[in-house]
């Protein structure tokens, strides 16, 4: 996961990718999903994509996370589903489009999360 934890901190969302049968998959595996290969590199994303599903959560787990604030599966236009959020006012419906934005964590490193497009 290291690679793609530093790669957060410019702002650049990394898939990984199969250099076996080119599919691309996140979260990072050892293996490829698509064929078992175990030859894997990577390729940034271009941080477009639409909400599959979502919900919004009024009773938060913990006290970092102030509700409500929105749970969802982006599915980027490359193929690959994040399990993310969702950021910024909007009226939040599926398949609305979607581009990458970026929660700077305390170390440096960032969480990708999404907004309107
Ligand atoms: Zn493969």
């Amino acid at each position: 996961m290291t690679p793609w934890w530093e790669a957060t901190r410019e702002g650049r969302l990394l898939l990984q990718r199969c250099e076996g049968c080119g599919h691309l998959q996140h979260y990072p595996r050892a293996l490829c999903t698509g064929c078992g290969g175990t030859d894997l590199g990577w390729q940034e994303s271009a941080g477009r994509g639409a909400v599959d599903s979502f919900t919004v959560v009024h009773r938060s787990p913990s006290p970092e996370h102030a509700p409500p604030y929105v749970v969802a599966r982006v599915r980027l236009d490359e193929g690959p589903i994040l399990l993310t959020n969702l950021v910024g006012d909007a009226d939040w419906h599926c398949d609305q489009r979607v581009r990458l934005a970026w929660r700077t964590l305390d170390d440096g490193r960032r969480l990708p999360v999404f907004e309107q497009e």
